[in-house]
């Protein structure tokens, strides 16, 4: 069974470890370097990409980050998780750093403000049985995207979901519908690179 952290320093992380949990992994909560070295997968949650970025080089795990997913961890980052997986934010915080990992270009908060949240019906690609109720929170969405980099969704004309290699990203939360697919679809990613053996 992969055991998938999810990135515990801010954000909805308790909805991830329950939709891993769903979709038939062992999650854990990370949020130091010695956690980070025991899961054969991580979720970057939804939540303030800057806070995030901000405890992640307090906490020391920026660098651990950067050297696992550029050696090949699967990773998923949802909506500010997207961000974070991003090579390049437009006009970024002063200071504001990323994971990086997948060759992209992000526009935060893109979508609009806080009340102009909203919900839509998204096709992501490599899901099957219909469209995913895209759950968009002050959503970011994707500028461009690199030659290595696919693109697995849109919505209104607005690139909302990517894979490179083993990172995938969404601008949307999946993990706040009860609908485990995308979580599944990760699951998948993570078994295929390979699952440390545990007791
Ligand atoms: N607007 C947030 C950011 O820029 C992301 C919002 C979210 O994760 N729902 O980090």
């Amino acid at each position: 069974t992969p055991v998938i952290g999810v990135l515990a320093l801010q954000g909805d992380v308790r909805e991830h470890l329950v939709a891993l949990a769903a979709a038939d992994a062992v999650a854990r909560p990370v949020r130091r370097p010695d956690e980070l070295a025991g899961v054969d997968g991580l979720v970057l949650p939804g939540g303030e990409s800057t806070t995030i970025s901000k405890l992640a080089v307090l906490f020391g795990l920026m660098e651990p980050l950067r050297a696992r997913v550029r050696a090949g961890m699967p990773v998923y980052g949802t909506c500010a998780g997207l961000i974070l997986l991003a090579d390049k934010i437009l006009d970024p915080r002063s200071g504001q750093e990323t994971v990086g990992g997948i060759d992209m270009i992000v526009r935060r908060n893109a979508f609009g403000r806080q009340n102009e949240s909203f919900e839509a019906s998204v096709d992501v690609k490599g899901v099957a049985g219909g469209p995913v109720d895209g759950v968009f929170i002050r959503a970011p969405w994707v500028e461009s995207v690199g030659a290595r980099a696919e693109v697995l969704a849109g919505h209104d004309g607005h690139i909302v979901a990517v894979r490179q290699d083993n990172a995938l990203a969404t601008s949307f939360h999946p993990e706040l519908t009860g609908d485990h697919r995308v979580h599944a679809l990760f699951v998948d990613m993570v078994r295929v690179n390979g699952v440390t053996e545990s007791l």
